[in-house]
């Protein structure tokens, strides 16, 4: 599937807020965005008042950044998010955080989403006990993810795993630090969900 490859800190400067996409320099000083807190380009600098169209743009992409979601994989989820009971823009992010790539990410065995969608890629997690290599894979109440028995070997993973150990994991995942797996819960609450977007401007976009 296609996926942004360019410069990340750009997408953060874009949206004017941290997106965290680049691991442990998002919480530094080295992060672009507290270097150069305007948007990237010629014009970057200069101030124009935003539609409520333009609103309404800049939720969506900035959700889409955040998690590494693509347009058609974004508005499925939207589509799917209607369709289910309830608010259709926690839904939405609910389907969001519920990614295999996402809770690799939150359980702190990859450094950044995009990190984890490549570990997902390459095949070093289970789901339920069996291998699970797509990174859009959705998870539900009571699934358990574990790292591979070969993968809790690699010296690349372990690193990862003590680089991100003091980092917190949400209420609504379990992590067992030393049998290196983790437990679904139940899907989080919208207080549970970090992305900094208003949700309700996405489903306002779509449903035009
Ligand atoms: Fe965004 Fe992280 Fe780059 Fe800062 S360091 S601009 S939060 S990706």
């Amino acid at each position: 599937m296609a996926r942004y490859t360019g410069p990340v800190c750009k997408l953060c400067r874009r949206e004017g807020k941290k997106l965290f996409l680049k691991g442990e320099r998002c919480y530094t000083g080295k992060c672009a965005l507290e270097r150069r807190a305007y948007a990237p380009g010629q014009h970057g600098q200069s101030r124009k008042k935003a539609t409520e169209y333009g609103l309404q743009l800049r939720a969506k992409q900035q959700a889409k950044r955040y998690y590494g979601i693509q347009e058609s994989q974004f508005y499925k989820y939207f589509v799917m998010a209607e369709r289910k009971q309830g608010v259709t823009g926690e839904n939405l992010l609910r389907i969001c955080e519920s990614r295999l790539d996402n809770v690799v990410y939150l359980l702190g065995w990859a450094n950044s989403r995009a990190e984890a969608r490549q570990l997902v890629t390459h095949g070093h997690y289970k789901v339920n006990g069996k291998k699970v290599n797509v990174p859009s894979y959705l998870l539900k109440a009571g699934d358990e993810v574990a790292i591979a028995d070969k993968s809790k070997e690699s010296e690349k993973i372990k690193a990862t795993v003590a680089a991100n150990e003091a980092r917190p994991v949400p209420q609504w995942l379990d992590r067992n630090a030393e049998a290196l797996s983790g437990k679904v819960i139940a899907l989080p609450t919208r207080e549970q969900i970090a992305v900094p977007v208003e949700e309700h401007l996405i489903v306002e976009l779509y449903s035009k």
